[in-house]
């Protein structure tokens, strides 16, 4: 799958599939991994605060669900007008357990422009990673 094709679908994800009835904020995530390609949405409660889950790790969970075991790229979209939308230490320590140090995290703009690329070592440092 292409960026442009993987955008497309963080497009529609982020328009459709994400729920977030407090702070509108969303977040889409595509994860690549040994066994395909995982969606994942932010997502609150509209009864309880605090109960809301990052679309890092509903993509993770998910793609655990199917059996995956490795994470090779990680693709964000969020509704940030500045791209200024990274992985959160919890989803970090998460992702750190089926990603690598030189394993790549992409930072979309709202027009498809990839305005970041980290490598996850660039963002957690202290995790175990393996
Ligand atoms: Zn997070």
């Amino acid at each position: 799958m292409t960026n442009k094709v993987i955008f497309k679908n963080l497009k529609k994800l982020i328009s459709i599939n994400t729920y977030t009835p407090f702070s509108h904020f969303k977040v889409a995530v595509i994860i690549v991994t040994d066994k395909g390609n995982f969606p994942g949405i932010n997502f609150e409660s509209k009864v309880v605060t605090n109960l809301g889950t990052c679309a890092e790790r509903n993509a993770v969970f998910n793609g655990v669900s199917y059996g995956m075991k490795r994470i090779y790229e990680l693709h964000l979209l969020s509704t940030s007008k500045k791209a200024q939308t990274y992985p959160c230490g919890a989803c970090l320590q998460v992702l750190s357990e089926f990603m690598k140090n030189n394993d790549k995290i992409y930072i979309y703009n709202p027009s498809g422009k990839i305005v970041k690329t980290f490598k996850l070592s660039d963002l957690i440092s202290a995790a175990k990673i393996n």
